[in-house]
């Protein structure tokens, strides 16, 4: 029966040609035949849709589409590739994995339950002539490590407007939110999250220390020997030791460094930064709670440690750029391990005085 109340017959049937599964190595193609019905009162036609087979305007069948999304999606292969495997063009392709990866990121259950979350930047992409950088904010379900959004821009903005559009409930449930050292992070967690213990990222906190240790090396050459480092001077060839974790040095190197130490730093000061980034490490390899607190206390004065327990009276972190971040046990979260050593490759390990 049409809308109108008139009858409906049988017009025609259309063939549809669809882009299907490739078979035995070959691409394929389903011929579907749709009927199509008339109104014999307005005159209307319309035709039978069935979206297990293909949605409209798709010129994939669904189980291609859904495999096409697959294989770009899962499998990481580009589409250009698939599409040669389907025997389509590339914007077939691409259409069906942007309407079925819609589908997949806007569903309701994707995103579980949370009860840590982090957010970290990321670079995008560089554009235009000048290479000019995009930023974006990954934002983390850190407990299970999913990717849950990744929103543009690094500042507060995108992760806000992020978390002011999901359920209050939901928001409720976060107890830890971890972050890089960035003030627009922490001033997300601060508006959007004022319940939950902000844990630093050790690696970010690592990272730290080693650019002070950094640039107490660079300022301790420039006093002893009124220039930057050349290639025989002890501080320049013990710049990338320094910067190695202290139990992945040999004896033998580590006798070494501190030999580098003796003849470029008269007044000790690289050797005390030095040790503070190794006490800074160790901090996080601590299992007890309390201790690690108290670890913090007692090594930096300007830190402050926050738990759960007494996260209430706690010494609010806003404004405190300089000093050691809030620190929490990062095993509660469910994360692992960091990396205690300065990665290769790393701005820090990378600059020279
Ligand atoms: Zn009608």
């Amino acid at each position: 029966m049409c809308s109108c109340g008139g009858a409906v017959h049988r017009h025609d049937v259309r063939e549809v040609v669809l882009v299907d599964l490739p078979c035995f190595g070959r691409p394929t193609r389903l011929v579907w035949c749709k009927q199509r019905w008339r109104c014999s009162s307005c005159g209307r036609c319309w035709c039978d849709d069935d979206s297990e087979i293909a949605t409209s305007r798709c010129s994939l069948t669904t189980r291609a589409a859904r495999w096409a999304t697959l294989q770009v999606g899962r499998h990481g292969r580009v589409v250009t590739d698939v599409a040669r495997d389907l025997g389509c063009g590339w914007h077939a392709v691409m259409d069906a994995v942007v309407a079925v990866g819609e589908q997949l990121v806007d569903h309701p259950a994707r995103i579980g339950s949370v009860t840590a979350l982090g957010l970290d930047e990321t670079l995008f992409a560089r554009i235009g002539k000048f290479r000019t950088q995009l930023w974006s904010t990954q934002i983390v379900d850190v407990r299970h490590g999913q990717l849950l959004d990744v929103v543009p821009g690094r500042d507060a903005s995108g992760p806000c407007r992020w978390l002011a559009a999901r359920e209050p409930a939901w928001l409720a449930a976060i107890e830890w939110a971890t972050l890089d050292l960035s003030s627009s992070y922490r001033s997300v967690f601060d508006t959007m999250l004022p319940d939950a213990v902000q844990v630093a990222d050790p690696f970010h906190v690592v990272k730290l220390a080693n650019t002070m240790l950094d640039e107490t090396r660079r300022r301790v050459q420039n006093e002893t020997l009124g220039h930057r480092g050349r290639r025989d001077d002890p501080l320049w060839r013990a710049r990338r030791r320094l910067t190695i974790a202290r139990e992945r040095l040999s004896d033998d190197q580590h006798g070494r460094l501190m030999g580098l130490l003796r003849a470029g730093d008269p007044h000790r000061e690289v050797w005390f930064a030095w040790n503070a980034k190794e006490v800074v490490r160790q901090i996080h390899d601590h299992t007890d709670p309390e201790l690690a607190a108290g670890w913090v206390a007692v090594t930096s004065p300007t830190a402050r440690c926050r738990s759960r327990s007494n996260a209430s009276d706690a010494p609010s972190l806003a404004g405190r750029h300089r000093s050691l971040p809030g620190i929490a046990r990062t095993s509660r979260t469910g994360r692992p391990k960091p990396s205690t050593t300065w990665p290769s490759g790393s701005s820090a390990s990378r600059s020279a005085s």
